[in-house]
């Protein structure tokens, strides 16, 4: 018998019901973007006008300060709840200051810890702070635990490169973006309104 393309949607109706019947906690999710591709910042921000759009207090930290002229933060600055701030003085390659850079960082972390700390911020983003472990200005088990301590309906999504394992574990939700290809390998610039 051969099964027609209604059967088979069908059957996977089915299946993808019984998958939203049995997802039935409501909690605070926490979620990387890492890995080597485009687009681990701007999901994050993206899901920053979604969290505003439903009326939630958003708490931003960078973590890295690449430039101080950002579409984003141009942006969501005008909004009303969402507090942004901006760590660190850019790449340790720029400053040079191992002992700066992880100050700023630490600095970054106390501003992040009034946000986990604090059940009236429904999200809580965390750019580019994967490398403050891969630099060692910040303890891992230290900022694990108080990740696992937030508010129970708080959400935090953390992005940058090379999370570490233990981080990924930590989480609920891990995109690794891929780079299959990027514009600036064939020489075109960073685009003001698409990477920055
Ligand atoms: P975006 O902010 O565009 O989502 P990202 O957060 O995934 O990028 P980062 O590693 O934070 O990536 O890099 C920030 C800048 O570098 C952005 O201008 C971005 O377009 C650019 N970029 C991201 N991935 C690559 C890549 N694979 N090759 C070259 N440039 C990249
Ligand atoms: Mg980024």
């Amino acid at each position: 018998m051969t099964v027609t393309h209604e059967q088979r949607m069908q059957k996977k109706k089915a299946v993808i019901d019984n998958k939203i019947a049995s997802a039935q906690q409501e909690r605070g999710v926490l979620l990387i973007n890492t890995g080597n591709g485009k687009g681990k910042s701007s999901a994050a921000f993206g899901v920053v006008a979604r969290a505003l759009g439903h009326g939630l207090e958003v708490g931003v930290v960078q973590f890295v300060k690449g430039r101080g002229d950002t579409g984003e933060q141009a942006f969501f600055r005008q909004q009303t709840n969402v507090a942004w701030h901006v760590g660190g003085e850019g790449f340790t390659w720029e400053t040079q200051d191992k002992e700066r850079d992880a100050k700023a960082a630490q600095a970054a972390w106390a501003v992040a810890c009034g946000h986990l700390s604090n059940p009236d911020i429904g999200l809580v983003v965390l750019d580019e702070m994967t490398y403050a472990f891969k630099y060692g200005w910040l303890d891992l088990d230290t900022v694990i635990a108080k990740l696992l301590a937030r508010p129970p309906m708080q959400h935090v999504i953390i992005t940058g490169r090379t999370a570490p394992q233990a981080l990924r574990d930590a989480a609920d939700t891990v995109s690794d973006i891929g780079n299959e290809k990027h514009a600036f390998a064939a020489g075109v610039k960073a685009m003001p309104g698409l990477d920055w």
